[in-house]
Formats: C-alpha cells, sequence, structure tokens
C-alpha cells in the first residue's frame, strides 16, 4: 500500500524486515489480506506469550466493554484495577513469597524502567546506575542510558550519564565471573566507578542477543548489591511473564531483587500495560511525584487478570512451558550440530531461546528465507547474528515443530548457499490452519 511509504516515517523497524498487510490474527497465526497466512514467532517481541486474541481473555474484554467499565481513570481506583491487584497478590507474588508494592506507570516497558531509576536514584541519593553490556532498557533518556546499543545511543542527541557499564556474564570470556570485578571496584574508592544507587540487569537479555545468565552468577550479583547496599533492579519486561518458565525469570535463581519492571505480556492481549514492582520499605514516593495521563489501562487489568487466573493458578502453564522449552533445545541443538560448521551455537532458555549465527548478514539471510517460506522471525543481538525464538508460549505442539522445521529448512538452504528460491507465498494452508 503506498501510503506507508507516503506518510510513515522512516523509522519503521519490523515493517522492513515482514512487508505484508496484516490484518488478522489468532494464536500463533498472523494472516495477511490475501489470506496468507504466517506463524508467528517474533510474537510482540515478546508481548503476545498468550498469543493473538486469546479467545478467553476477548470474551472478558467484551464483556468488560458492553458493560460500560471504565476504560480511562487516570490512577483512580477501579473495580477492574482492584480485581487486577488481588489477582496478582493472591496468584502471583504470594505463592512466590515475594513482598512488594506495586507502581502504576505510563504504559511501555520504558515507561517502567524511568520509574524503577528515578526510585532507586531518589531512596539513596546516588546518581550512578550500574548496566551491562548488551543489556536493553529501553530508548527514552534514561533508560537509553541504560541500554548498550549504539544504534540507538546514538539516536540520543544528548548525552546519555547516570549510567556505569559492568561486562555481563561471558563477556570477557566463560572462565572469568564478572561480578568479581563489580565487586572489586566497588571496594575501590579509586576505582573511579561512582558508587550506584542501583544495579539493573535482564536474566535473559533479549534484544541483546538471547545472553542468559547462570543462576549462579544471578546470585554472586545479588550478593555483591547487598554487601555494597546497592538496590537489584531486574528488568523482567521481556524475560518476565513465563517466557523462561516461570512467572518472574528470576525464581529458579532464589533472589529477591529489590525492585522488578514488567510490562510487554503482562496485559496479556498485547495492551500496553507496564508495572514497577519494589519492596514495601522503598516506597518513599512523595504523592503524585511521578505521573503519567496513561497510568490506568483498565482494559488490559482485565485482560492480565484474566490471564492470571486461567495460566498461573497452579503448575501446569509453567510445567508446558519448560517441557516445550526442552524440545526447543533439542531440536535447535540438532540444526545447529547438523549445519552450524562448529561456528554456530544455542543460547537461552525455556521458550527464550536462540541460535548464534555468529554473522549478521547470515542470520538475516536465515529470516528472510523463513519469512518466505510463511515463519515470522527476527534476529538480535549486536549485529543481529542471533536468531531469536519468540513464540507463543501457548503455541500447539504441532505449529512449535512446524515452525522449527521451516527454520531448518532456511538454515540448511542458506549453508548450502541455495541463493534463488522461489517466494513460496501459500506455504501454508489458511484454512487447514485455521481448523
Ligand atoms: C522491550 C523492553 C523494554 C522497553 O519496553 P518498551 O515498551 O519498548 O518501551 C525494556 N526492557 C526490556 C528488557 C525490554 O525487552
Amino acid at each position: 500500500m503506498k501510503i506507508f511509504d507516503e506518510i510513515e516515517s522512516e523509522v519503521q523497524s519490523y515493517a522492513r524486515s515482514f512487508p505484508r498487510i496484516f490484518n488478522k490474527a489468532k494464536g500463533e497465526l498472523l494472516y495477511d489480506e490475501e489470506g496468507n497466512a504466517y506463524l508467528d514467532f517474533l510474537a510482540g517481541a515478546g508481548t503476545l506469550n498468550y498469543g493473538h486474541n486469546h479467545p478467553l481473555f476477548k470474551e472478558k474484554l467484551l464483556d468488560y466493554i458492553h458493560s460500560d467499565g471504565i476504560t480511562h481513570g487516570l490512577d483512580l481506583h477501579t473495580k477492574a484495577k482492584g480485581e487486577f491487584l488481588e489477582t496478582f497478590n493472591e496468584k502471583i507474588l504470594k505463592p512466590r513469597g515475594l513482598d512488594y508494592v506495586m507502581q502504576f506507570t505510563g504504559p511501555t516497558g520504558t515507561n517502567a524502567v524511568e520509574a524503577a531509576l528515578k526510585l532507586a536514584r531518589n531512596i539513596t541519593g546516588r546518581e550512578n546506575i550500574i548496566t551491562f553490556t548488551n543489556g536493553f532498557h529501553g530508548v527514552s533518556l534514561g533508560s537509553l542510558a541504560a541500554t548498550g546499543n549504539s544504534h540507538h545511543r546514538g539516536a540520543a542527541g544528548v548525552s546519555l550519564s547516570g549510567t556505569s557499564r559492568m561486562p555481563y556474564e561471558g563477556y570477557l570470556g566463560d572462565d572469568i565471573d564478572t561480578t568479581v570485578y563489580l565487586d572489586k571496584v566497588l571496594c575501590d574508592s579509586s576505582s573511579g566507578i561512582d558508587k550506584p544507587a542501583a544495579v539493573i540487569v535482564e536474566t535473559v537479555q533479549g534484544e541483546g542477543g538471547i545472553n542468559a545468565a547462570s543462576f549462579d552468577w544471578l546470585r554472586a550479583l545479588d550478593k555483591v548489591c547487598k554487601k555494597h547496599e546497592v538496590l537489584l533492579i531486574i528488568d523482567d519486561i521481556q524475560a518476565g511473564c513465563g517466557r523462561t518458565g516461570t512467572y518472574f525469570s528470576f525464581e529458579p535463581a532464589g533472589i529477591k531483587p529489590d525492585i522488578v519492571t514488567l510490562s510487554k505480556s503482562l496485559g496479556g492481549y498485547g495492551l500496553p500495560f507496564a508495572v514497577v514492582l519494589f519492596r514495601p520499605e522503598l516506597d518513599q514516593w512523595k504523592p503524585g511525584e511521578h505521573n503519567g495521563t496513561f497510568r490506568g489501562n483498565n482494559f488490559a487489568f482485565v485482560t492480565a487478570k484474566a490471564a492470571i487466573d486461567y495460566y498461573w493458578s497452579d503448575e501446569r502453564f509453567s510445567q508446558e512451558i519448560m517441557h516445550k522449552g526442552e524440545y526447543v533445545s533439542q531440536r535447535l541443538q540438532a540444526i545447529v550440530d547438523q549445519y552450524g560448521e562448529g561456528n554456530f551455537t544455542t543460547r537461552g532458555r525455556g521458550m527464550f531461546q536462540g541460535i548464534n549465527c555468529v554473522n549478521g548478514e547470515i542470520a538475516g539471510k536465515i529470516t528472510s528465507r523463513a519469512f518466505k517460506k510463511g515463519l515470522i522471525i527476527e534476529t538480535s543481538g549486536a549485529d543481529d547474528h542471533v536468531v531469536k525464538l519468540l513464540c507463543p508460549l501457548i503455541i500447539s505442539k504441532e505449529n512449535l515443530s512446524r515452525g522449527i522445521d521451516i527454520l531448518e529448512e532456511a538454515i540448511r538452504e542458506v549453508c548450502a548457499g541455495e541463493d534463488n528460491i522461489p517466494e513460496q507465498k501459500k506455504y501454508f494452508d489458511p484454512v487447514e490452519l485455521a481448523s
């Protein structure tokens, strides 16, 4: 459609990789205007853990709209918000022994990160924030200062200050525990690293190339933070909400961060929603000190509650994710062994995995070829060198294996140097898939 070239800004990104006009979606499937079906292994960059247009959440949402439930309410107490808070407290926080208060911020991930950083700085009276190589925390100025990627940082136009970068796990090789270095610079008054308010970290770096920190490393990081009385912020915006197998990605490490940010799949239905969780003692905000017009997306409260009720009332969903994750691990390992020629490696955990193709050009060829076969899948990492599997967690086993089959085929063709395959638009039969 010409209109996109005519008046939509050049800043568009995903639309370039998948140049179709999409107009329908259900579960793990997206449909374009011509009725072609695509398997969605991008899933809103981790926003659609429960798939597109989940029928149960949709029903709750439609009921709510039909009954003239509140749509916009600033930060007013609404029934929908109260019910979300109760559900989140009873089914997510309490069973995990987490004692947090909840701050509703503006509805995007970066809004939650900005609030978390501001809170940490205000509480401690310190400016510096420790962030990690390849970390991604959003692109508004405060979050951008914590983000590593030079492509994003370069667009800031102002100096990005108030952060110090430390090596993430594995950055200096497998044998070096980078928390030892962090501890060292925090012990040394001449290290040149100002005593920080907080450390902000992803347990699995999503945009940074699916780098999964070990539980040992996370525990060591937690220890260093406690030792130096520095707050630990886990940015669980992409890794949270079940992506790695547990609701919060840090659960298996046995740590309890001081502050947690959540967004992306929190709303369940793909509706914008973000929160910051923190220990009650840290709740030193003055009324209205931090605000935002859209802190109360009541539609998202309704669907977020539905998602928790339906998927997180017991252990079953978590186990399902783990099983699917093991299947993905096996398949990816086999693919890497067969086609990677010793260069490709697998990375990640749970349903947050990828293949490191080392070379961004190869990874790009693989994803564009996969798209021609009906699979929507993206790359991440500093050089876009990691093919990132982010399919909805609720995907059927059939479509999960089908998606990986397509990926395997694309990898096989790219590795064999088969450059000119005809476009295979109707790889899927939409009717078959919809049934
Ligand atoms: C996506 C993401 C953000 C930013 O969220 P936006 O909604 O794009 O502002 C922050 N942190 C992590 C870990 C993310 O994956």
